[in-house]
């Protein structure tokens, strides 16, 4: 007799309701034994690039010492072995967080009714979320598609506090049976940083220490170390979001911590309740808006994937991008601005470069960010927001000290001059390379193709150009 625990986003060992779901059930039916799975899905595992694989490929290990080196890897398509796995160790249960993905559900559901057809109980404990979603809702329980609304009732809703451990511990079983770790795949030169729970904490303890209290001010400043970087942790639930909320105060900067949670909360939500926004349009109206294809489209959205865009902020993030496999919340809107309203080309074709080198990258907040930036998604601003490339830079970057960091051809540049290296002499003479489009224009051009969409889209825009 024995339980199964499948390990899926979820990477860890404390605060997990379905490890101690497992466990309590594999003690109430039998002698405490409980095979840990991961399971390396050829659905999914080709969808993430090689930076996050590798990175999962770190977190796993990180995984399987906790639980004395007796994690079960196997590979193949969930449908066929969870199911198989239950019957080889003549398990009354199998048990793992709910997945509230629309892909997930749909595979859920079908394992699920597979291993009732085996006499077999399928138990899902918990989720990756502080409020599952479905769970806040308005007065007439339809969804929110407004943030600050929902963070309000999300904060009367509340939350339980962290999952203790089992009252026994389980035998681990079946490791015998692993299939073995996939190959570390070459990270195209994405330095990986340290994965797993433990290190996850160490960064949740790093941040409580200090940055925490200017986090309300510093969260906008790519400069300097003022956010948690936890995004990737939370997305492999290397932590849970209610282990960061237990530790929270009230003081501003715990405060705006809180609300950045709710944001990742919040786009579950949205993604839970319209899973076709993952990759089409929250505000149907939007696609009609005349976006740029075809060779020199290909060459723009080139330079700006590369960080060759002329325009040092933006060109930062890139590059942050792709040695980091992250990038600061303030860049990727900017950058995101630019692709969009400056290079004019669709936001689909930004997310999908995000969700490859993103280690953190999660369809919910990676699609609503962009559909946020592109004016399509949800929190429709009163005016259409076209982010000014130097004057972002300029004021989240006040030394140029971002921007050196990541852009050698202009580290001769001091402060903020590095900027505008046009304006300074012998700025462009390492390779750096001139602005490929001049913002003025574009954002004209932006607001020109807004002004032909539909009436009821159209925005004033904001004369700051913020
Ligand atoms: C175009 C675009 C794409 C994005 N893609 C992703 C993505 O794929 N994965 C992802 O986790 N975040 C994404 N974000 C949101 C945000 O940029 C990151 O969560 C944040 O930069 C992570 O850094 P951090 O952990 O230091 O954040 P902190 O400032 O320390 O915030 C704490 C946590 O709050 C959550 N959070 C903060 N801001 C947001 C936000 N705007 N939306 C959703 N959650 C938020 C994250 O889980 C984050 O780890 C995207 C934002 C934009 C504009």
């Amino acid at each position: 007799m024995a339980t199964v625990l499948w390990f899926r986003r979820d990477l860890r060992i404390h605060d997990n309701p379905a490890l101690v779901a497992a466990v309590e059930a594999a003690w109430a039916t039998g002698d405490g034994n409980v095979v840990p799975v991961v399971l390396i899905d050829p659905a999914l595992w080709p969808t993430w690039g090689p930076a996050k694989q590798a990175y999962l490929i770190d977190s796993l290990r990180s995984l399987d010492a906790s639980l004395a080196d007796n994690l079960v890897l196997r590979h193949g398509k969930a449908q066929e072995v969870i199911p198989a796995i239950a019957i080889e160790f003549g398990a009354t249960s199998v048990h793992c967080a709910s997945d509230y993905s629309g892909y997930g559900i749909v595979r859920d559901n079908e394992i699920a009714a597979t291993l009732a057809k085996a006499g077999i109980d399928f138990v899902q404990t918990g989720s990756g979320y502080a409020v599952a979603p479905g769970r806040v809702t308005k007065d007439d329980g339809t969804y929110y598609k407004v943030y600050t609304p929902f963070y309000k009732r999300w904060l009367i809703h509340g939350w339980r506090a962290p999952a203790g451990d089992a009252t026994k511990a389980p035998n681990w079983i079946g490791v015998e049976t692993c299939d073995g770790y996939p190959d570390r795949p070459d990270t195209r030169g994405v330095v990986i940083p340290k994965a797993g729970e433990a290190a996850a904490l160490e960064l949740f303890e790093t941040f409580l220490a200090g940055p925490i209290e200017n986090y309300d001010e510093d969260r906008n400043r790519p400069d300097l170390a003022g956010t948690s970087k936890l995004s990737i942790a939370l997305k492999w639930g290397e932590i849970h979001p209610r282990t960061l909320l237990a530790r929270l105060g009230d003081s501003k900067g715990h405060e705006v911590f809180r609300k950045e949670i709710a944001w990742r909360e919040f786009y579950a939500e949205v993604a839970f309740q319209r899973p076709d926004t993952i990759t089409d349009y929250f505000n149907p109206l939007y696609k009609q808006m005349k976006y740029d294809t075809g060779k020199l489209a290909d060459e723009k959205f080139a330079a700006w994937c590369e960080g060759r865009t002329g325009y040092p902020f933006v060109d930062a993030g890139m590059r942050q991008l792709r040695t980091e496999g992250w990038m600061h919340n303030r860049v990727r809107m900017v950058v995101a601005s630019f692709l969009l309203k400056d290079l004019h080309i669709e936001w689909q074709r930004g997310a999908n470069y995000f969700f490859d080198w993103l280690l953190d990258g999660d369809l919910a907040s990676n699609s609503h960010g962009w559909q946020w930036t592109a004016g399509c998604g949800t929190d429709a601003s009163p005016y259409y927001r076209v982010f000014n490339p130097l004057g972002q830079g300029i004021k989240f970057d006040p030394n140029g000290e971002y921007v050196r960091k990541y852009i050698p051809e202009l580290s001769h540049i001091q402060d903020g001059a590095v900027h505008e290296p046009w304006k300074v002499l012998g700025g462009l003479d390492h390779g750096y390379p001139e602005p490929i489009v001049d913002h003025a224009a574009e954002r004209l051009e932006a607001l020109d193709r807004l002004g032909k969409l539909p009436k009821g889209v159209q925005q004033a825009h904001n004369p700051k150009g913020e």
